[in-house]
């Protein structure tokens, strides 16, 4: 067994034997069922621990890592469960369950490409390598779940990286945005209290600061003003804008925003400004809803360029209409949601890449926005992703602590910032959306061909 496993893993590392076709090898190798799943995910674990030069120590491999296929002789339902699950009754009627199909266990892989971990089912997507604001080569891990989407990722990275180094551009900083509320009877009034709260923000944004900010290395860079009217209710937003290098910053943020409306409501009092309402006015700051105006987050984008000759002879059809499905596809989103937001593969490699690094923010909603593009730039097809709002905290702190699984899937994957955090996200990305699109227009996903 271990010579099997050396042996294969060597083949990996040459770049004979795809990462994924470690189980089929194994069997072939004369590994018995379901011995065979074993060993593939540990094959890849060396090839990973090689590549890396990270050893696995948190992101287990349970002894039976594979789920078994059960039927509920009485409803008739079917339960794939893991091979480790003491619980052999069916979850809906209790009736106890049987083997599916034959008498023989019927085993699967608990995910595509599976190299450990418990409930949370860690795979391995192959590798990619970046260059631009950040110059690196990642191993991809993610949990995605069962099914196969990983393996697009793993081959869209592979793909796009024959043409060289994915160009990565990353913004500094991630950024965070709290909003306060005011309401007046009249307008006067409120151009009154705009003018006190202007005078003393040097002092106000100092306290901020000083108080809550400086320790995340966090400031504040802007604060905008915004009038609006709901029939006699004069309203003004003041919005506090806050950054920070590898903070998230968000808790930070709002604490500081909490003790600048401490400041603004005394400051009212002492030159008695009447303002009927103050408050947290969250809706104007873009807090976890998915907008296009949404300032939160870092920006980051992957691109390649392909020749165009090259990628026609790999679609087998003229670039207009690899550009007319990238239009019809855009076209649909922007109509079906109001705003030009591509949620292709977005949608499920980012959370998937979330889940299995569990840096904050847990609820991740707002860093799931992508737009694709495809656009021709001299002879060169020009692919990439945009993510303009990617929220991380990379070194945890007040909002959670990071689990020892997931600091170690982010040693392994090569990352170790924010910034970095964020390259390799949107490379994944770009990876996924490009086997994706190419399966499209090849007319191959789905269609069996
Ligand atoms: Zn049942």
């Amino acid at each position: 067994m271990e010579k099997i496993i050396a042996r294969l893993t060597k083949e990996v590392l040459a770049g004979r034997l795809g990462p994924w076709k470690t189980e089929e090898a194994a069997l072939e190798a004369g590994v018995a069922a379901p011995e065979h799943i074993i060993t593939g995910a540990r094959i890849r674990r060396a090839v990973i621990e090689a590549k890396s030069g990270v050893s696995f120590k948190h992101i287990r491999l349970p002894e039976k890592p594979y789920f078994i296929e059960y039927s509920c002789p009485k409803d008739g339902s079917e339960w794939h469960l893991a091979a480790d699950d003491s619980d052999l009754n069916c979850g809906m009627c209790g009736t106890p369950l049987e083997l599916s199909g034959t008498h023989a266990p019927v085993c699967q892989p608990l995910v595509n490409n599976y190299i450990g971990g418990q409930e949370d089912y860690f795979s391995y997507a192959g590798e990619v390598t970046v260059n631009g604001d950040v110059e690196k080569t990642f191993q991809n891990i993610v949990c995605y779940g069962t099914g196969v989407g990983h393996l697009g990722i793993g081959v869209g990275c592979f793909q796009l990286n024959k043409f060289g180094p994915l160009e990565i551009k990353v913004s500094d900083w991630g950024r965070a945005a709290r909003n306060l509320a005011f309401i007046f009877a009249d307008e006067k009034e409120r151009e009154r209290a705009r003018d006190l709260i202007k005078k003393q923000l040097p002092e106000i944004t100092r306290q901020m600061q000083e108080g809550f900010l400086d320790q995340f290395n966090g400031e504040v860079y802007d604060v905008d003003f915004l009038y609006k009217q709901h029939h006699s209710d004069r309203i003004m937003h003041c919005c506090f804008y806050t950054r920070f290098d590898e903070y998230r910053g968000h808790g930070c943020t709002s604490r500081a925003a909490g003790l600048a409306k401490n400041y603004i409501d005394d400051l009212f009092k002492k030159a008695d400004v009447k303002c009927r309402l103050s408050v947290i006015g969250m809706g104007r700051d873009g807090d976890l809803k998915p907008s296009p105006r949404n300032r939160r987050g870092r920006y980051v984008s992957a691109q390649q360029r392909i020749p165009v000759a090259v990628y026609e002879k790999n679609i087998g059809r003229p670039i207009d209409e690899f550009l007319s499905y990238i239009e019809l596809d855009r076209q649909g989103v922007l109509e079906e949601t109001g705003w030009p937001v591509y949620t292709g593969m977005g949608g499920e490699i980012i959370p998937a890449f979330y889940r299995a690094m569990k840096n904050n923010p847990r609820p991740y909603l707002v860093s799931c926005l992508q737009k694709v593009y495809a656009e021709i730039h001299g002879n060169d097809l020009v692919f990439g992703v945009e993510l303009p709002n990617v929220e991380v905290g990379f070194p945890s702190g007040p909002e959670g602590i990071i689990p020892p699984m997931s600091r170690e899937a982010l040693k392994i994957a090569g990352i170790h910032s924010a910034k970095e955090f964020c390259a390799a996200l949107a490379a994944l990305t770009l990876g996924g959306e490009f086997n994706f699109a190419t399966l499209h227009v090849k007319e191959k996903l789905y269609t069996g061909r």
